[in-house]
């Protein structure tokens, strides 16, 4: 019997996919990815349950098959796509409430849920889980905590882990196990195994159920929109407001290339310029969110303390709100545009380090140059605010990329690889939100030195037989780097 027929016996035929048509859409994700380099799965497995999960990875450790666990697809490095075939666990079909505990604020939930659903679920109880990535329609909890991903309100709130209280997984051998303390707030017991799923891509198991921490929804929020003569102003001043106490619920900087982005969709909308100084380097967008009493003052002082800085308030609503609808519907003005044309061709890539908050100038110029040098037409770079109440960015540095022209994707990649060596070089991080995958692989020991070791053992223990997303973090013997 093969394997495929004994995981039809084991969890149903209905829950099985093997018609080629239905596994091509497993076959890629939003990376830049040309249209040669489809890896559908071999099976395609619709779990409804932990049991299911159970069932499926036991067989393929019997079996020596890939599995590979999947979301929304919506990855923007190949994180979820099984570029060893074998089996893709297609976890959206798991995605029921086990039980909300109001007055616990939180939610039990199994982890194939979207984000946003569970935001539905939560919202009677006057509850919201404020990790919300703008793709949060369809970025799944299990994906969020899979590749640590980040989130609109970060610098209040953080990222999943400051909300993640336990999560069920199971592991490589088919053992299922609870990491974390279900419905405490905090524990100092045993070792925190649960955080070594933040950011495992897969790789040690598949998460099937986690609890999340809630907060109560505020009655107001209000977003604004600075532009200031240097990127280093915008963040000395988020500084500066931290240090006056000020709760910031979101904040996001553009580089100027981002911000001609806005504001060419506000011209094409409205026939005019925003009234944009020519001077303007960095656009902040910042919002407070709380009591109205509460926010207009907070907004009052932050608007005050600009004058420090030499910012200026962006007057034009229309531009602030279409980007706030940009993060938080993906109603992205600009994308229904023709400015950069490149867009109707093109897919954005990006790469996402991390580097010392006072070097941020000094790596958005080699993003540049390193753009500039690969030929690839820049959209721009974003820094996000994502520890709670404290300076701290992940960066995306995006560009265009010709997913149809196998040596344009060709120059992505390299442009993508010398960014994350130049990160680490900066004493920073190659990843700070899409994680390693097959692309940074190459450069764990480089970024992680004697570490990389343990990481290598951790990985065994949890799957001893290396089936669990193969090739992702880690490189498999044989392949190239
Ligand atoms: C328009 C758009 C906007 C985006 N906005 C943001 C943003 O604001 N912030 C941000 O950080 N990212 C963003 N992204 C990138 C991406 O959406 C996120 O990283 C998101 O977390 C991916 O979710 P997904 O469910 O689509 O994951 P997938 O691509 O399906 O999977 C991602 C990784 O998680 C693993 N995985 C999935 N489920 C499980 C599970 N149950 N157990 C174990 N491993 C699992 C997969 O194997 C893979 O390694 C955006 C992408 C797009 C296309």
């Amino acid at each position: 019997m093969s394997y495929i027929d004994e995981l039809i016996g084991a969890v149903g035929k209905e829950k099985v996919l093997t018609d080629p048509a239905e596994l091509f859409v497993y076959g890629t994700d939003w990376s830049p990815r040309t249209p040669t380099e489809f890896n559908p799965p071999d099976v395609v497995v619709l779990p409804r349950t932990t049991r299911d999960v159970q069932r499926t990875i036991k067989i393929a450790f019997d079996h020596d098959i890939p599995v590979t666990a999947g979301g929304g697809l919506t990855g923007m490095l190949g994180g979820a796509v099984p570029i060893y075939g074998g089996i893709y666990m297609d976890t959206t079909t798991m995605n029921s409430v086990v039980e909300v505990d109001s007055k616990n604020q939180t939610i039990r939930v199994q982890a194939g849920a979207t984000l946003q659903e569970v935001n539905d679920a939560v919202h009677p109880y006057d509850l919201w889980l404020p990790h919300q990535p703008e793709s949060k329609w369809v970025s799944t909890v299990g994906s969020a905590i899979a590749c640590d991903n980040d989130s609109t309100f970060g610098v209040r709130y953080g990222k999943i882990l400051n909300c993640l209280l336990s999560a069920e997984m199971v592991t490589g051998t088919g053992e299922v196990l609870e990491l974390g303390h279900r419905k405490a707030h905090f524990t100092s017991s045993g070792y925190k195994l649960m955080h070594l799923l933040a950011g495992s891509e897969g790789t040690l198991g598949v998460v099937t159920e986690a609890t999340l921490k809630l907060e109560p929804i505020p009655e107001t929020r209000r977003v604004d929109m600075l532009v200031f003569p240097r990127l280093g102003a915008a963040v000395d001043y988020l500084s500066r407001l931290l240090k006056a106490g000020l709760c910031i619920e979101a904040a996001h900087i553009n580089c100027k290339h981002r911000l001609k982005f806005y504001t060419h969709s506000y011209k094409q909308k409205f026939g005019k310029d925003p009234t944009i100084p020519a001077w303007a380097e960095a656009l902040l967008a910042i919002s407070f969110a709380g009591d109205k009493k509460v926010v207009d003052f907070q907004r009052e002082q932050a608007i005050e303390l600009s004058k420090e800085f030499e910012a200026q308030l962006v007057e034009e609503r229309e531009l602030v709100e279409s980007w706030w609808a940009s993060k938080y519907t993906l109603e992205f003005e600009p994308f229904k545009q023709k400015w950069p044309d490149a867009q109707t061709k093109k897919k954005f890539g990006a790469a996402d380090p991390g580097v010392p908050v006072g070097r941020l100038e000094e790596f958005y110029h080699k993003f540049i140059q390193t753009a500039e040098k690969h030929k690839l037409e820049i959209l721009g770079m974003n820094a996000y605010l994502e520890h709670p109440n404290s300076i701290g960015f992940s960066l995306s540095c995006a560009v265009f990329v010709d997913y149809r022209s196998v040596e344009e994707v060709k120059r992505f990649r390299d442009y993508h690889d010398e960014l994350s060596k130049m990160a680490i070089a900066f004493e920073g991080t190659m990843s700070t939100f899409m994680s390693d995958t097959y692309q940074k692989a190459p450069y764990l020991e480089l970024e992680h030195g004697a570490s990389l070791r343990y990481m290598k053992e951790i990985k065994k223990l949890f799957d001893p037989k290396g089936i669990m997303n193969p090739g992702k973090k880690f490189l498999r013997r044989g392949d190239s780097p």
